[in-house]
């Protein structure tokens, strides 16, 4: 049992623009977004970063990857292109401990890293 702000919304402690939810994970937009579109998948089950998912777990995050195409193709602009982030502590700038995919999308994105 995680205690992390995203805990709070998939517990609908705090409020959050949800756009996707099932058995496994919530998706809502970015309260700061970096892009037109900036949606978060987080999964319901609790890791703190990337690091500590194990191997036999790693469906968790097949599944948010692919729920990401699925939003990008509803949303009707998967073909014009999507960026997916996972950000993992300090160098990366992760700021909330409960792992979660950014989805970045509306508009060129510039190089990564650039
Ligand atoms: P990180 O840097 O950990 O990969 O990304 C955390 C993201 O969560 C940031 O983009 C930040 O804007 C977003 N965020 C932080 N607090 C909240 C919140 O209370 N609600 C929502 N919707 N997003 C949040």
């Amino acid at each position: 049992m995680g205690d992390t702000i995203f805990h709070k919304i998939i517990h609908r402690e705090i409020p959050a623009d949800i756009v996707y939810e099932d058995a496994h994970m919530v998706a809502f937009r970015d309260i700061a977004p970096q892009a037109p579109v900036h949606v978060l998948f987080v999964p319901k089950q609790t890791f703190a970063t990337l690091n500590d998912v194990p191997e036999d777990s790693a469906l968790v995050i097949g599944r948010l990857a692919t729920a990401a195409a699925r939003y990008a193709k509803a949303q009707g602009f998967a073909d014009d292109g999507y960026r997916i982030v996972m950000n993992c502590n300090g160098d990366a700038g992760q700021t909330v401990f409960q792992i979660h995919l950014h989805l970045l999308a509306g508009a060129p994105l510039g190089r990564f890293g650039t």
